[in-house]
């Protein structure tokens, strides 16, 4: 609990309780793909929590953790935004194409194109997967134009100004991002430039990534396995049993991985994809740093109402890390991983991560009304990936960004730095190989309890980080 509940919002605990519950299972459903459009009559029942009149109350006590709760409560229940959703998931479902007799989708096409040994193989599968793109682009970019209106109805005229009432002044991190981008480029560009050389590959229209995928070693232990028996191993084993991990394909499932927050402490499920990629086992083990969080942190779902984004990002990028450690393979997972595979890991992460960063400037230009939203796309990946991407791309991010949070973009980012510090916090309690043990069981533990107390700038000094949040004054 972060102190006494404001009495504005005293008398809604219970129903706040009551409507994350109903609408957070919801959001799980249409991820799993066991329901294809979400259920409106959950918000119109709380109408008293998603119309927009509790956010700007929180906004002027300046509980902006509150407000940002309250925000997504708003975005959640617009039905400009779930008639835009709705029909957005409708037509994904009807996107494939039919190679050789199979009915391929774009996330199976572009796998088939990452796993494919020779080059003329390699651009048809991207090729269909482009023309699939491009079918579905114009309702991913009406959901985006839905969304700015659905924004400017909250009586800020531009998205970047409920960015700023809800999050404060970001500059700071805008810059950090800025130079740290700066700073990396040539390395960066050096090395997927070297990567590409050694894969035989051209920079395609999509999002870069590598050819020959590296794969966990028949024989190893499974992702769901490995990730319950970390968290075993970290002294959290009756977390990593209760927590549901869903793996089963269906058709409207969506490509991504959810740590759902349903009912926490008690009902937090997380679904993913089935699959023997090293970097998917990192991706579970993100989404199983979510769940201890939440099944370890509050005592009552309340407890986690308001609480920040990033600093549960920041657990989940600090955990997904692990995936990139040789002795985890060994001891853990059952198999080693051979050198060039793990160095793919860490290529692969560090491409994650200049996505990230790259993506807080562009979301945030686009927010403040600045640029065409494609062309600085197509000028950004061109810069940061020396890649020529479809512009459609920018749609397809922004639309699953903005579905999470008004700006989730800054919320990973955040989390990329912090989970620098967290990482060697854990290793100066529990050594190097911290993540093979208990040692950081009572420190992980104080560390998700910390989380329902306070916000993010606390949270930074708690951590002794001189991250951007923490220097606002120093300005
Ligand atoms: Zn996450």
């Amino acid at each position: 609990m972060r102190g006494a509940v404001p009495s504005y919002l005293a008398p809604y605990v219970d129903r706040i309780e009551s409507y994350q519950q109903e609408s957070v299972l919801d959001t799980y459903l249409l991820t799993t793909g066991e329901r294809s459009t979400s259920d409106r009559t959950i918000h119109e029942r709380y109408r008293d929590l998603n119309d927009g009149h509790l956010l700007h109350v929180a906004l002027e006590h300046g509980d902006r953790g509150y407000a940002r709760a309250l925000a997504n409560a708003y975005f959640a229940a617009a039905p400009l935004l779930a008639d835009a959703g709705d029909r957005l998931r409708a037509g994904r479902l009807a996107l494939f194409t039919t190679i050789g007799g199979e009915s391929l989708r774009v996330p199976q096409l572009r796998a088939r194109a990452a796993a494919a040994t020779d080059p003329d193989s390699r651009i048809a599968y991207e090729r269909a997967a482009l023309a699939l793109v491009e079918r579905r682009g114009s309702l991913e970019r009406a959901w985006v134009e839905a969304h700015a209106e659905v924004s400017r109805g909250l009586g800020f005229p531009r998205h970047a100004d409920l960015v700023a009432a809800i999050e404060g002044d970001i500059h700071p991190w805008l810059i950090h991002a800025q130079r740290w981008l700066d700073r990396t480029r040539a390395t960066f560009l050096a090395t997927w430039r070297a990567w590409r050389e050694r894969d035989d590959l051209t920079t395609g229209p999509f999002t870069p990534y590598l050819g020959r995928p590296p794969a966990v070693a028949s024989g190893a232990a499974d992702m769901i396995t490995s990730a319950r028996a970390t968290a075993t191993a970290w002294g959290f084993g009756e977390v990593a049993e209760r927590v549901p991990v869903d793996v089963e394909p269906r058709p409207g499932k969506a490509p991504l991985s959810l740590c759902a927050r349903i009912a926490p402490p008690r009902d937090v499920r997380v679904t993913t994809h089935s699959s023997t990629s090293p970097v998917d086992y990192g991706v579970l083990l993100h989404e199983f740093g979510h769940a201890l969080h939440f099944c370890l942190g509050p005592d009552r779902p309340f407890d986690v109402y308001g609480d920040h984004q990033a600093i549960t990002e920041a657990f989940g990028m600090t955990f997904q890390r692990v995936a990139a450690q040789a002795e985890w393979y060994a001891e853990i997972v059952g198999a080693p991983l051979g050198a060039e595979d793990l160095e793919r890991v860490w290529f692969v992460s560090m491409l994650l991560r200049r996505m990230n960063a790259s993506q807080l400037l562009y979301e945030h230009s686009v927010h403040m009304g600045e640029v065409d939203p494609a062309e600085e796309f197509l000028r950004l990946y061109k810069r940061e990936f020396d890649a020529d991407v479809t512009p459609h791309l920018a749609y397809f991010r922004m639309q699953q960004f903005l579905e999470l949070r008004p700006f989730y973009p800054l919320y990973l980012y955040q989390a990329d730095c912090m989970s620098d510090v967290l990482w060697s916090e854990l290793a100066t309690i529990g050594g190097d190989r911290w993540y093979l043990g208990d040692a950081c069981r009572t420190h992980l533990r104080q560390r998700f309890r910390a989380t329902c107390e306070v916000d993010l700038p606390e949270w930074l000094r708690l951590l002794g980080s001189k991250l951007p949040a923490s220097i606002d004054s120093e300005r």
